[in-house]
């Protein structure tokens, strides 16, 4: 789960972390009083969502001279006037993709000056299954960037969970970054308590985007992103509280509701599958046939009629699907109930696309029986290499 920069700046001033004051506003109104708490002379006007590049996003409904999410006000009067041009409107960044993000929320914050921009994020690398910090000299653009074109300027170490963070950890990172004389000690402050407060909240991603240095010669987190790892949230109530739902991808949304496992995907076919390991054999065989998945989705060992009724409304939602593979096997789980539930969901919901169906194991006869004495045009399929070759055919020609 992500949160919103002004959440993420909340949680890094609890933990000690240099940031700017700041201010959330839902309504243009409310901006020149939350402007005028601050002093100025300069006030930043951050749009919230929840997906970076906001400062070279632009906006669908943009006026002629408007753009960026992130931008400089000199006066309360102007961070109103921009608040108000934001709110309401649709943000366009590398990240949001060609939809774009409804923008409801912006928070103002006490604008800084800018020496200069540094990078610094933790994470959990998967290879080392240590937490990892990533720091970079090139800060304010996009890391991948850096990767790809001059990635002898990203530095990367892993921490060792038995002995944990010291102080060497903290200088390291300052080396990366440059850092000199006081700021050196402010870094290996900084590092502790991020790295505190990625421990203690189940973070997954800690990114901060620019860290700066100010003229005067203090870092300071200008930037902040932050994801947790959704297993871990039963734990984390406070965490929890910070969900903004109409961030999320409302398929994913509602599949989480009915406690389905969905991701979506770029491809065209629709997957519906009983089993993690069955979903991804799917999606495999589904590429080696020459076609790609519209999604990853696991109805579960358990899963009753309204589940799969559910779980073929979000496949059919997609308007990416030109076809859709059920590829059960009846274990714990009966074909016949499948059967029924994929019925109830074409009846409901309607067919658009060619539907191809392969049930195994428990009950499979009368669940092949139930499907065929329907009416409905739904393709039958023997086997997995069999099912997917019929999909794929039906889809592609
Ligand atoms: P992002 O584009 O979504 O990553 O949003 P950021 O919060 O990183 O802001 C984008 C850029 O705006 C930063 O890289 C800075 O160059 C600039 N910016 C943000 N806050 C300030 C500020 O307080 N003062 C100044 N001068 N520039 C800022
Ligand atoms: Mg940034």
């Amino acid at each position: 789960m992500n949160i919103h920069e002004y959440q993420a700046k909340a949680l890094l001033r609890q933990y000690g972390a240099p940031v700017s004051d700041g201010r959330i506003v839902m309504k243009a109104d409310e901006a020149k009083t939350a402007a005028s708490e601050m002093d100025g002379p300069l006030w930043v006007v951050k749009a919230q969502i929840h997906a970076g590049g906001r400062g070279k996003g632009s906006f669908k409904e943009a006026e002629a001279g408007e753009k960026g999410g992130v931008r400089l006000a000199k006066s309360v009067e102007e961070a109103e006037e921009l608040t108000r041009q934001m709110l309401g409107r649709t943000l366009v960044t590398h990240q949001t993709g060609p939809v774009g993000k409804q923008v409801n929320r912006i928070y103002i914050e006490d604008g800084s000056d800018i020496a200069r921009e540094l990078y610094l994020a933790l994470l959990v690398d998967r290879q080392t299954s240590r937490v990892s910090f990533v720091a970079s000299t090139e800060g304010g653009m996009d890391i991948e960037e850096v990767a790809a074109h001059t990635p002898e300027k990203i530095v990367s170490f892993s921490v060792d969970p038995a002995s944990g963070l010291s102080d060497f950890h903290g200088r390291r990172v300052a080396f990366a970054l440059g850092l000199e004389g006081p700021q050196v000690k402010q870094c290996v402050a900084l590092v502790k308590n991020l790295y505190r407060l990625f421990i203690e909240k189940d973070m997954e991603m800690l990114e901060i985007n620019p860290l700066i240095v100010t003229p005067e010669g203090n870092i300071k987190c200008l930037d902040a992103k932050m994801g947790f790892d959704n297993n871990a949230l039963y734990r984390q109530p406070d965490i929890m509280a910070l969900r903004d739902e109409t961030e999320e991808d409302p398929k994913e949304l509602a599949a989480s509701k009915f406690d389905l496992n969905y991701i979506a995907l770029d491809g065209e076919i629709g997957c519906m599958v009983n089993g993690a390991g069955l979903a991804m054999a799917t999606m495999d065989i589904i590429k080696l046939f020459g076609a790609e998945p519209a999604n990853f989705l696991d109805v579960g060992g358990g899963a009753t009629k309204e589940k799969v009724t559910e779980a073929f409304k979000i496949i059919t939602s997609d308007p990416n699907v030109k076809g859709i593979l059920v590829n059960i096997f009846g274990g714990i789980m009966r074909c016949d109930i499948i059967a029924e539930g994929i019925i109830a969901a074409v009846k409901e919901v309607g067919l658009q696309v060619p539907l191809v169906v392969r049930l195994e194991g428990t009950n499979v006869d009368l669940g092949k029986e139930i499907i065929a004495k329907s009416g409905l045009n739904v393709i039958a399929a023997d086997d997995l290499s069999d099912a997917a070759q019929k999909i794929v055919k039906a889809v592609k020609g």
